[in-house]
């Protein structure tokens, strides 16, 4: 990596993070549906073509000998002297990683984990899968410092936008599945996308609208997605249980459902 690469010095650049799961990439399409819509909102121009980046992943995924794990693509604005402004001649820099990781433990998915709140303290384009990521590093931390799994994010308005690298989900008391809808203050995950479908597909209850930390504390059941947690059952929110402070059955059925997706492919 270069020392100037904007990546390294601004935080110019998007990523994206795919499961593989038996060998095959998880949504592969609508992670490079999403990948194109960062480098378009940033204005960086694709490094190549889709169907040779699949090749690449592909490649990179034999070569390490990945089954179950993750690629993590990252574009960046290119290298350049150091100058705010985008430089004129910067080619687009494109780092492809494979590596095995293990799923979440088990024990998550069946007891459940806990969530901590904080204020979000981002910038008003969550919506960019943009790698500059300092406050839900900084929330993270916070997390795993108070024993919790994952930090929801809390706007001025009370609302929970989501969490540091998960989106939150709750069921409320008359049964209706809820997440903020995939506006600026979210990254609009692939497994969100994924849920919804299933969601619809089964034809549970939905309402896609910001709901309040006061909301969530009240709520049935809660629960969080990424390409990395799955899905997992919320139980605690700042030490006090939701509901019965077991992970609620609707969640437990979206998660097998969201886990033969991924095995469907
Ligand atoms: N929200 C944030 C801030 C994230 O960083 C992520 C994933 O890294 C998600 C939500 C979940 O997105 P996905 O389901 O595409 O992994």
């Amino acid at each position: 990596m270069h020392i100037e690469d904007r990546g390294y010095q601004f935080g110019d650049g998007v990523y994206e993070v795919i499961a593989v799961v038996g060998g095959h990439l998880v949504d592969e399409a609508p992670h490079l549906a999403r990948l194109h819509r960062s480098l378009a909102e940033l204005r960086i121009p694709p490094p190549m073509g889709d169907a040779a980046l699949k090749l690449v992943f592909r490649e990179t995924i034999r070569r390490n000998g990945v089954d179950n794990g993750i690629v993590y693509l990252q574009v960046t604005r290119g290298a350049a002297p150091r100058d705010h402004a985008f430089p004129k001649a910067a080619k687009p820099v494109l780092v492809v990683t494979s590596r095995r990781s293990r799923v979440p433990n088990p024990r998550f998915g069946r007891e459940g984990i806990a969530v901590i709140t904080i204020p979000d303290i981002r910038w008003q384009r969550c919506d960019i899968k943009s790698v500059a990521l300092v406050p839900n590093v900084l929330g993270k931390q916070q997390a795993r410092e108070a024993g919790a799994y994952e930090a929801w994010q809390v706007d001025r308005d009370g609302n929970i936008t989501e969490g540091t690298s998960t989106n939150a989900w709750i069921v409320t008391g008359d049964d209706a599945v809820m997440t903020r809808a995939a506006d600026n203050a979210i990254l609009n995950g692939v497994t969100r996308g994924a849920v919804l479908d299933i969601i619809r597909r089964e034809g549970y209850r939905f309402v896609e609208r910001p709901f309040s930390l006061e909301e969530a504390r009240a709520a049935r059941e809660a629960f969080l997605t990424s390409t990395t947690a799955e899905l997992l059952p919320v139980v605690r929110i700042d030490g006090a249980p939701v509901g019965d402070g077991k992970p609620g059955p609707l969640s437990l059925k979206l998660r097998e459902g969201y886990l033969a997706h991924t095995m469907s492919e």
